[in-house]
């Protein structure tokens, strides 16, 4: 195999965009756009964001998600994704035209175009860079204010289950088990939710670290804190039957849920899901808290203080949950 043939065969699309005047091939792809662009880059690594038994359209799927759910999470439209792909030696073309199907069928379905990237040796490293679209003022971290409520789309936990505690799924229905493997693998970027949430909220994150460490990032941004209710925290239903006792608060701290977080003014909360309603959006949105003042975390747990472990989310520069 060679550089140009593998480009040619496996990362040309067939499909188009009117603002992209031009695509793969020359030394830079050119698009048009009159909107404000909004940009992001994620890396993900064997071990950290996928393991090597993963097959390569779950790895392709994945590595596409978890940078689609940044745009979504900033209430904007993603348009482009640009690629660039560290193959170690043992990786030959089928691994490759593998992962792109996986990427590609996720591309497809948001009317993503993939339009350059590039391609060395080295460890296996997978990079991508997506640029979307926003007429709106853009969702940020740091919008919250004292009174919002806190909400969360759909249910957290799942993903966490099958990455740190994969040999406890084995106890459970077959049905719920895949569903936590599922979650994992194939995590749904909310980006039609996104769209709408921007025109409501005043702050938003995707929760990709763990709902601790995420919200306390917009607290942060926002110089607020909040109250955040652990019992309300909308979590998946396989959590309930996983005997999680000293560890009970790991739905709460491993992440890749990449759901959506964001606050709001109590009065836009039915404004909210009748937008939801009426563009036929099912899933599911829950208040989990306030944003208070004092600028702390705390968590209740029907009621009752819960202290926050000390490290409460997934860091790649400080310590890990284990
Ligand atoms: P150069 O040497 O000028 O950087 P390359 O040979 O790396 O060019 O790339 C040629 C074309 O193929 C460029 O348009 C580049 O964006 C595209 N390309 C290379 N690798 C990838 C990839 N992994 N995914 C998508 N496009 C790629
Ligand atoms: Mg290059």
């Amino acid at each position: 195999m060679n550089e140009t043939s593998i480009i040619a065969r496996h990362f040309q699309s067939h499909t188009q965009r009117a603002d992209v005047l031009l695509g793969i091939g020359d030394d830079a792809a050119i698009l048009k756009a009159e909107e404000n662009l909004v940009m992001s880059l994620d890396s993900l690594v064997v071990e950290r964001h996928f393991r090597m038994d993963d097959t390569p359209a779950d790895i392709g799927y994945k590595a596409l998600a978890s940078n689609l759910s940044d745009i979504a999470a900033m209430g904007a439209t993603p348009c482009w994704a640009m690629l660039s792909l560290s193959l170690p030696p043992e990786i030959d073309e089928a691994w490759i035209a593998e992962f792109m199907q996986g990427f590609n069928a996720l591309a497809k379905a948001w009317d993503v175009l993939l339009i350059g990237g590039d391609l060395v040796r080295g460890p296996l490293v997978i990079s991508i860079q997506i640029t979307g679209k926003t007429n709106k003022p853009p969702l940020l971290r740091s919008g919250a204010q004292p009174g919002d409520r806190i909400l969360m789309t759909g249910d957290i936990g799942a993903a966490g289950l099958a990455w740190h505690r994969d040999a406890l799924l084995s106890g459970l229905d077959a049905s719920l088990r895949d569903a936590c493997r599922e979650r994992l693998l194939h995590p749904q970027p909310r980006i039609a939710e996104g769209l709408l949430i921007a025109d409501f909220a005043h702050a938003a994150i995707d929760i990709s670290d763990g709902i601790f460490l995420d919200l306390k990032r917009v607290l942060d941004a926002s110089k607020v804190g909040a109250e955040l209710k652990l019992d309300q925290v909308a979590l998946n239903p396989a959590i309930a039957e996983i005997p999680l006792k000293d560890d009970w608060l790991l739905p709460f701290m491993a992440g890749d849920d990449y759901e959506l977080l964001f606050t709001l003014d109590s009065s836009q909360f039915v404004p909210l899901t009748e937008a939801f309603a009426k563009a036929g959006i099912k899933t599911p949105l829950t208040q989990v808290g306030t944003i208070t003042a004092p600028t702390d975390l705390q968590c209740f747990y029907h009621g009752k203080n819960v202290a926050l472990p000390e490290v409460f989310g997934f860091d790649h520069f400080g310590q890990q949950i284990k």
